[in-house]
């Protein structure tokens, strides 16, 4: 056994290394930064945690959320691990305390929201440790939080640039269980990383069975039965507040004693809902998309999204909750054709806030709605498509990988069938209409071809995905025919598509 797995086993018991784990390790312990894209559930906290013990000095780790850094620091100490967390939410006794703690060199592990770094006291601290040369690296955790390109921007987060000047000498090690190209090179940059190692482990987890269906006018029958095929807990998302209180009375009055959990809940609330979902054997959890970061439960058996999730790289995130224990587990979302425009529309309402209190770049804030608007459609291609799911939603993360063979569009292909009649109506429609938007358009069709509604929506998203239309990116969906489009009227060629689901 060689030292590093020697220090494995002794502090943790486990005689083997993750994917991915060793490389970042090495790299820290050698004094150098790194960028590490580890999937959810392929043992990040390991990578920086180790390196506190062997070194005997602190770790001082950014953390976007707070229940994840009191998760981890009352994890730490019930392995007799020194571990202090500062933030907002805590009371002057305890931010005391943690200040106290500080001065203690048999302090591992520091947790830090990110705004707390601004603070004079804390760079002080933190200087006069590191000049002590008792600071072994810090820690990026949640690093996508720093891009605009990622599916979770904090601004907060920016304000870490300085950081990499005012601690020479010390490695950084960057974070993150999902990151495409663009958002990887973001972290990079605005962390300043110097000459980094990175790793990128596959976003692939082969216990993970994804489907996508569409959602009934009566879910509740499939989500009672989905619950008891399920095995340990189970985590609902739904959008809004008022739908997860829905849900949570409608599976109540089916004798399922589920568990709401959303940010307009007490905080006393939230914390028996989050023990409750650690401690019972089987729970059901219906929640707003807040909940579930750093919550470390492993025998999640289902991951069920009540609507179209906002973004594929969110969405790896979210369904990456499951099957932590490396048991089969289940991905499932119900969606509609309609929940892209009530997202949109929400979003559209968000930016008309972001302007009417602009204090900064309304520029950047636009270009960021673009992105999310665009993120979101790439989602609904993926449910309305054909292709494998995982295969889809890696590639969205830049990852080229071959089909998963275990989601329902591996299990079950559908029949191709072509739809060039029927898009040369479509075309010439929005051709003759200068741009439309589907409302008006399908109006405009069913006088001239009796077709239900849906199939015509239906259609012009695939046309959108085949690039002979392009859509406005905003809530408004307008469509416009491209110069492929017009070629298409001109002279069609098949366009084979499977039919809707
Ligand atoms: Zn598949």
């Amino acid at each position: 056994m060689d030292s590093l797995t020697a220090a494995l086993y002794k502090h943790y018991g486990w005689r083997s290394f993750r994917d991915g784990q060793r490389p970042i390790l090495e790299a820290i312990l050698d004094g150098r930064d790194s960028l590490a894209v580890l999937p959810t559930g392929g043992g990040k906290s390991l990578c920086f945690q180790l390196p506190a013990l062997i070194r005997e000095g602190l770790v001082v780790v950014v953390s976007p959320l707070v229940a994840l850094m009191e998760d981890q620091v009352m994890q730490l100490k019930r392995r007799n691990i020194q571990a202090a967390c500062l933030h907002s939410g805590l009371t002057p006794h305890r931010l005391k305390e943690a200040f106290t703690s500080l001065e203690d060199t048999s302090l591992r592990l520091l947790y830090l929201a990110p705004e707390r770094l601004q603070g004079f006291s804390i760079r002080e601290a933190l200087k006069a440790k590191a000049r002590k040369k008792e600071i072994v690296a810090f820690a990026i955790d949640e690093a996508h939080c720093i891009s605009a390109w990622g599916h979770d921007f904090r601004p907060d987060y920016r304000k870490l640039d300085e950081l990499r000047t005012l601690f020479p000498g010390i490695p950084f090690v960057a974070l993150t269980a999902t990151a495409g190209p663009r958002v990887r090179a973001d972290i990079i940059r605005l962390l300043q990383l110097r000459n980094p190692f990175v790793q990128v482990c596959s976003g692939r987890r082969k216990n993970l069975f994804y489907s996508m269906i569409r959602r009934s006018k009566t879910p509740i029958i499939e989500v009672l039965e989905m619950l008891k095929d399920a095995r340990g807990a189970s985590l609902i998302y739904a959008s809004t507040r008022r739908s997860v209180e829905q849900w949570t009375a409608s599976l109540r009055a089916e004798g399922i004693p589920a568990i709401p959990y959303h940010a307009g809940l007490d905080i006393t609330i939230r914390q028996e809902a989050l023990e409750q979902f650690l401690e019972l054997p089987k729970p059901v959890l219906v929640a707003t998309v807040a909940f579930g970061m750093g919550v470390d439960r492993g025998d999640v058996g289902l991951v069920l999204h009540l609507n179209l999730p906002t973004n594929p790289e969110r969405y790896i995130q979210e369904s990456g909750r499951a099957g932590r224990d490396g048991l089969p587990a289940k991905c499932i979302v119900l969606f509609s054709p309609g929940d892209r425009k009530r997202i949109s529309w929400a979003m559209k309402s968000n930016l008309s806030e972001i302007t009417f209190n602009s204090t900064s770049k309304s520029d950047q804030d636009k270009i960021r709605v673009e992105f999310a608007h665009d993120q979101l459609r790439k989602m609904e291609e993926i449910a309305e498509g054909a292709l494998c799911r995982e295969q889809s939603l890696l590639l969205n993360l830049g990852e080229l990988s071959s089909k998963c063979g275990r989601c329902d569009r591996c299990k079950n292909q559908l029949k191709e069938r072509d739809w060039s009649l029927k898009a040369k109506i479509l075309l010439t429609e929005i051709e003759k209409l200068e741009g439309s938007n589907i409302v008006s358009l399908v109006d405009k069709l069913e006088k001239k071809v009796i077709e239900d509604e849906e199939s015509w929506g239906w259609l012009s998203r695939r046309l959108v995905q085949d690039g002979l239309l392009s859509e406005s990116n905003d809530a408004f969906q307008r469509l416009y025919i491209k110069d492929s489009g017009r070629r298409f009227i001109n002279k069609p060629w098949p366009l084979e598509f499977v039919g809707r689901n």
